[in-house]
C-alpha cells in the first residue's frame, strides 16, 4: 500500500473507532512529527490526548445540560465580604467534594436573598466539572413531577430518575407548605437516596420550624433524620444580597440627589 493509502486507511480506522478529534488532528500531527521526530509512544500519546480532551469537554457539556442549573454561578463568584454570615472554610471544605464521595448531604438554611441558591448551584457546577452527575430541581417541582408520575403510572421510573444523579439539589423547601401527600413523595425521594447519593437542600425555614412546612410532623422528622445523619448544616443568617444591591442603588440615588445643585 502506498503511504497515501496507509494514511487514508488510518483515517478510516479513526473514524470507525469514533475518534473524530484525532482524525481531524492527524494531518497536522504527522506534519509536526516530520519536523520534531518524536518517539512512537510520544506521537501516539499526543494524538490520543487530543481525543481525550475533546471527549472530556463534550461530556462536561452534557452533564451541565442535564443538570438544568437556573444560573451559571460558580464558587469563584461568591463574595464573602458581602456575606459575612457565610462560613468560608465550610464552603471550602464542601468544595473538596468529599461530601459527594461520602454520599453525605448539605442543608442550606437562611432567609431569602442570602445566596442559598447561588451556593447550591455553584457547588453543583463544581461537582459536574469533577465528573459527577448533578441535577437541580426545586422542591415544588420535584413534588409536582412525582405526583404526576404517580397518577400516570410512572412512579418507579421517576423514582429511579431522582435516584440517578450523584448529587441532587432540592431548592426552596418551605416557600410553600407541603400537604401530606407531597411530603410523603419528598420523603420517598430522600429516603431512597439515603446513603446512595448526596442531596443539597435549601430552605428558608430553620429546622425548629419544619413542622410548619409539613402538615405531618412525623414525616418532617423522618426527612430531617435522614438528611442530617451524614449531613452538614450551613446557616446563612446574614443580610440579603438582593436587598443589599437594592440598598446600594437607593444610596447612590440619594447621593446623586444631594450632589445635584439645589434649586434647579
Ligand atoms: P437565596 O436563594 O438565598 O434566596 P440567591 O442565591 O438567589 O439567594 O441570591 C440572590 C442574588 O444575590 C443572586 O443573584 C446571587 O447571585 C446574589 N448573591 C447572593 N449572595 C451572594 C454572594 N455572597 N456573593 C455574590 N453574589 C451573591
Ligand atoms: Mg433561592
Amino acid at each position: 500500500m502506498t503511504e497515501r493509502g496507509v494514511y487514508q486507511q488510518l483515517r478510516s480506522h479513526l473514524a470507525y473507532l469514533r475518534l473524530p478529534a484525532a482524525a481531524e488532528q492527524l494531518a497536522v500531527a504527522l506534519e509536526d512529527a516530520e519536523k520534531r521526530k518524536p518517539s512512537y509512544t510520544r506521537f501516539l500519546e499526543r494524538l490520543l490526548a487530543v481525543e481525550v480532551e475533546a471527549t472530556e469537554r463534550r461530556r462536561l457539556e452534557g452533564r451541565l445540560r442535564f443538570a438544568s442549573f437556573p444560573s451559571p454561578k460558580t464558587l469563584a463568584e461568591i463574595d464573602y465580604d458581602a456575606q459575612p454570615a457565610l462560613d468560608r472554610s465550610l464552603v471550602e471544605e464542601l468544595a473538596t467534594l468529599r461530601f459527594v464521595e461520602d454520599k453525605g448531604n448539605v442543608l442550606l438554611i437562611g432567609p431569602p436573598g442570602v445566596g442559598k441558591t447561588m451556593l447550591a448551584v455553584a457547588l453543583g457546577r463544581h461537582a459536574a466539572e469533577h465528573g459527577y452527575r448533578v441535577y437541580y430541581t426545586t422542591a415544588a417541582d420535584l413534588v409536582a413531577k412525582t405526583q404526576r408520575a404517580a397518577l400516570e403510572g410512572r412512579w418507579q421510573t421517576t423514582m429511579r430518575f431522582w435516584n440517578g444523579p450523584a448529587l441532587l439539589i432540592i431548592d426552596e423547601l418551605g416557600y410553600l407548605p407541603l400537604p401530606a401527600e407531597a411530603a410523603s413523595h419528598l420523603f420517598q425521594v430522600v429516603s431512597r437516596r439515603y446513603e446512595h447519593g448526596s442531596i443539597i437542600l435549601t430552605t428558608n425555614r430553620g429546622i425548629a420550624s419544619w413542622g410548619e412546612i409539613f402538615q405531618d410532623t412525623t414525616v418532617a422528622a423522618a426527612i430531617l433524620d435522614r438528611l442530617l445523619h451524614h449531613g452538614t448544616v450551613l446557616t446563612i443568617n446574614g443580610p440579603s444580597y438582593r436587598m443589599r444591591r437594592h440598598h446600594d442603588r437607593v444610596e447612590q440615588l440619594r447621593a446623586g440627589l444631594q450632589a445635584a445643585p439645589a434649586g434647579k
